[in-house]
């Protein structure tokens, strides 16, 4: 296909992510990608900022990750997994155990991060089900978070940019403190935790579950908050015997400099969400894992089985892609790759601090934030990106960075350039 026919069905057919069948957002066709560049059809290459939304952690194409790939295909590529069980989806089981939180040891894989969320919160409803205490059934969250698309995921969206007034008819409503005010490296006050204190204490017969980001909140914000306030969440569910579910499916994998963002508060979840990276980027495959208490709680109440069964559950080669990509990430010294690119990022992302329009810059591993003062237009901002090279997706007022691992400080400090001069160029925004 040319890249006319590409444009003219996309344009014609294609329903692309958030956005209208009658004023369309440009597209831009991809031949092809390999490390940290995206090839369009076009010809141009671009300097991939956005890692696929946090998956491509070792970049696009990559040969070790392509040969796990072509060794499962040659034996299956998918079995139910409905009384049936295999090597790949046993490793990968294994090895999630033995990485997250000694509580931690039951695994369910799911096919996305918004089911994984869903099966999460299921989990906790279930939990209080069996425990025959099915009063406790809404959830606590703080707001700017993003949790997926789906009914449930929704609901513990911000209430703000997560359109709640949409669907208000069918969301349950669920309860929000603020969004934490201490930032990361500083620490938590009594003033910071109280709005939450309060509210899971006056909440608590009704709680399943707290659910939140661990540290920093992705989609719904791209905000970076204190170790000591996930410490106290944590403290203030024991207190009141609420489960916590920790939504790592965009910090896992080293992401914030940690494996996973609960270890900078050293916490560990009653029930923990992965996915994004979980693959490389290679294929759709998510994970929530349930404490021994959560498991087995489920398991001795009625109808004493676990109400969940997807279809592509514990799929072959997305498994085995995923134990190679997770073996490939730990076979490097990937903590200090990522101070690389913290560096790299303050250092590029540097120029933008103070300039005229720009609210503030911030940077945590191998994430960087330029938070404008106003929404920037997004159409603009982002053919001026591909022009100058670059391929980042801005949403809202920030425009941000969480590149691939495996981008060189060359190219690092390229994307970074790119973005301070289209951030400054002030006409048009
Ligand atoms: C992306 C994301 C999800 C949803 O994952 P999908 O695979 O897009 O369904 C859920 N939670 C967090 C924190 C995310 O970043």
């Amino acid at each position: 296909m040319n890249l006319d026919d590409v444009l003219a069905i996309d344009q014609a057919h294609a329903w692309h992510p958030y956005t209208s069948t009658l004023d369309r957002d440009p597209v831009y066709p991809v031949r092809s990608a390999r490390g940290c560049r995206i090839e369009l059809m076009d010809g141009r290459t671009l300097i991939d900022g956005m890692a696929s939304w946090w998956c491509a952690i070792h970049g696009y194409n990559h040969p070790v990750l392509n040969q796990a790939a072509r060794d499962q295909l040659d034996r299956m590529a998918h079995v139910m997994f409905g009384g049936l069980t295999h090597e790949p989806a046993m490793r990968l089981v294994r090895s999630l155990v033995e990485l997250t939180p000694e509580p931690l040891q039951h695994v369910f894989l799911c096919d996305s991060g918004s089911v994984a969320v869903e099966v999460a919160i299921k989990m906790a409803l279930q939990f209080w089900i069996s425990a025959g205490r099915p009063e406790r059934h809404r959830l606590l969250t703080i707001r700017s978070g993003y949790h997926g698309d789906t009914f449930n995921a929704m609901s513990v969206c911000d209430p703000v940019t997560g359109m709640h007034h949409l669907f208000n008819r069918v969301l349950p409503e669920q309860i929000f403190a603020p969004a934490p005010s201490c930032r990361f490296g500083e620490p938590c006050t009594d003033a910071d935790i109280a709005p939450f204190a309060e509210l899971i204490e006056r909440h608590r017969h009704e709680l399943a579950a707290v659910i939140l980001e661990p540290i920093v909140q992705g989609a719904g914000g791209m905000r970076f908050y204190s170790a000591e306030y996930l410490r106290q969440v944590r403290e203030l569910c024991d207190r009141f015997d609420v489960l916590l579910i920790a939504d790592e499916i965009a910090t896992g994998f080293g992401r914030t400099g940690r494996l996973f963002a609960c270890e900078h508060a050293g916490i560990a979840p009653d029930i923990l969400t992965l996915g994004k990276a979980l693959t490389g980027g290679y294929l759709t495959l998510a994970a929530t894992l349930a404490s021994r208490r959560v498991a087995d709680g489920i398991s001795s109440g009625e109808p004493g089985v676990f109400m969940h069964g997807p279809t592509f559950m514990g799929n072959p080669l997305a498994c085995a892609i995923a134990n190679t990509s997770i073996a490939l990430l730990l076979s490097q010294d990937w903590a200090a790759n990522i101070l690389r690119l913290e560096r790299g990022l303050t250092d590029g992302l540097a120029p933008c601090r103070g300039r005229s329009g720009v609210a503030e810059v911030r940077v945590l591993g191998g994430i960087g934030v330029v938070e404008m003062e106003r929404p920037v237009p997004m159409r603009e901002i982002q053919r001026r990106l591909v022009e100058a090279g670059v391929w980042v997706r801005p949403f809202g007022r920030l425009v941000y960075l969480m590149p691939p691992y495996v981008i060189s400080d060359a190219e690092l400090a390229q994307l970074c350039a790119a973005v301070a001069e289209v951030v400054s160029e002030r006409s048009g925004f």
